[in-house]
């Protein structure tokens, strides 16, 4: 056993809802020693991405410091590192630069990875919204095509207003619904010379509604709302290639774009990968009632990286709720464990589900028997679930301030363009929905 001062050790790979959780709980027990890794030094709140994407919210308000996190608890130490080797024998992690932990449990919590399940173009072209790097590089990218705009509003006939959602669940609904209040709100009030009704919004599904797992009434609400934000729904139909300047679809239709979104899906981090254990849908690692990988009774996998069975014995979803309860449950099962008791089986206290589609549109379906309420009430559900969510109290009352004065007011939030690469464009590179010589 690899006890630090007679305390147990248990290193913990990721720092997201579920690694959060789960050292929160140990971090009590001043008999353990917990070692929390992650690649950033800073716990990202990924509900919120879309509102840093189009500048509700600044990345500020929705990371928070590991470190600050448990600056008041010394049993828990934090490292910044990226794990690139799993040893699931003797509990080992090892990162690229040559560190080495190993604890008397180790939990995986390392998350997920976009899926682009193939599309040509998708990773080099496409802006991806799953981390705080990504929904920086996509604010900027739309400001740096608003910028060009008001320089050279010809521009605007070669797409450089035209926005393409890949993606009909809660992530693509989310950012689409934000785009178009984005140029209907608060742009206008900026861009004086820009001409934002030319502005186009397409949200591309290849299935035959939005945010499928809600009622045909709420499919007929979502229908709705978009409609009025000015956005373009295709469904039934696919992203089939993304070029620097274009997107194709299964239809054949070429729609020109400087601003691909991809919100099309998830599969589990590398790390999953590492393990050497057989992997399941989206990539994921089975794990056993109660958390912990078959065969390895003292290493457990949480949050988006596991397949977590529910009590109809399908997996649960990738949820910011699943990932905390069953971060929290790991840590029970390591302390019973450690004291000789026996371990539980993780029962998902199921909160519901929900999203936002505008500034007051929302749709929640709330607790375990999925209650469906639209509008202000679902917006105020989605306030509540999400704040229980968020890490610290500093971070619930900053970031309610920030929703109500989003709701109330017009303006727009830090509209920052600080990643030049991100908002760089080559328009000579992409000859495909270049105007013909006679245009
Ligand atoms: C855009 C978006 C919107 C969402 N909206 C909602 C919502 O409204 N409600 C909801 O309930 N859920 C939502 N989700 C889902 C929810 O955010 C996830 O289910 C949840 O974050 C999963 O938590 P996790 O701890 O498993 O993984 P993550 O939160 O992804 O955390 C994983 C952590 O591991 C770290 N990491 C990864 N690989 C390594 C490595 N090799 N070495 C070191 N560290 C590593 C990462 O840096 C990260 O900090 C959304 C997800 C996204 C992407």
């Amino acid at each position: 056993m690899s006890s630090r001062n007679g305390a147990r050790h248990v290193v913990i790979v990721g720092g997201g809802f579920a690694g959060l959780g789960c050292a929160q709980k140990l971090a009590d027990h001043q008999d353990v020693h917990v070692t929390l890794l992650d690649r950033n030094n800073y716990h990202q709140f990924q509900p919120l991405l879309y509102q840093v994407a189009t500048s509700l919210l600044a990345p500020a308000d929705i990371a928070h410091s590991l470190r600050a996190v448990f600056a008041a608890q010394d049993n828990v130490e934090v490292q910044l590192a990226e794990i690139s080797e799993v040893d699931l024998a003797s509990k080992t992690v090892k990162s690229s630069d040559g560190g080495e932990w190993s604890g008397d449990a180790l939990v995986l919590a390392a998350g997920s990875q976009p899926n682009f399940f193939g599309t040509q173009g998708a990773p080099e072209n496409s802006f991806p919204l799953y981390s705080l790097n990504n929904a920086t590089r996509l604010r900027s990218r739309i400001l740096g095509l608003l910028e060009q705009v008001d320089r050279d509003p010809k521009l605007i006939d070669r797409g450089a207003l035209n926005f393409v959602i890949v993606g009909g669940g809660p992530t693509g609904v989310e950012v689409a619904g934000a785009i178009g209040d984005m140029i209907e709100l608060t742009l206008p009030a900026e861009y004086h010379n820009v001409d934002t009704s030319r502005a186009h919004i397409y949200l591309v599904d290849l299935g035959d509604v939005l945010l499928k797992p809600f009622s045909d009434k709420a499919h007929g609400y979502v229908a709705k709302v978009l409609k009025e934000k000015g956005v373009d729904v295709h469904l039934g139909t696919s992203v089939k290639e993304v070029h620097t300047g274009h997107a194709v679809l299964s239809d054949g239709r070429l729609i020109p774009s400087r601003c691909v979104i991809w919100a099309g899906g998830i599969k589990a981090a590398p790390v999953a990968t590492e393990c050497g254990l057989a992997q399941g849908r989206g990539g994921r690692v089975d794990v056993q009632p109660d958390l912990a990988f078959d065969g390895h009774p003292g290493v457990y996998g949480v949050g988006d990286i596991a397949n977590i069975s529910g009590p109809d014995g399908k997996p649960l979803p990738q949820l910011g709720s699943v990932a905390l309860q069953s971060g929290k449950a790991a840590a029970e099962n390591i302390l019973a464990d450690f004291e000789g008791k026996p371990r539980k089986d993780f029962a998902y206290r199921d909160k519901g589900i929900m999203a936002m589609i505008g500034r007051t549109e929302a749709i929640a379906a709330i607790g375990k028997k999925h209650h469906e309420v639209h509008g202000p009430l679902a917006h105020m559900a989605w306030l509540g679930v999400h704040a229980s969510l968020m890490t610290g109290t500093r971070d619930k009352i900053e970031a309610i301030i920030d929703w109500g004065w989003d709701r109330f007011s017009k303006t727009g939030g830090p509209h920052v363009l600080d990643q030049g690469e991100a908002a760089a464009i080559d328009w000579a590179d992409d000859p495909a929905v270049m105007p013909s010589p006679a245009s």
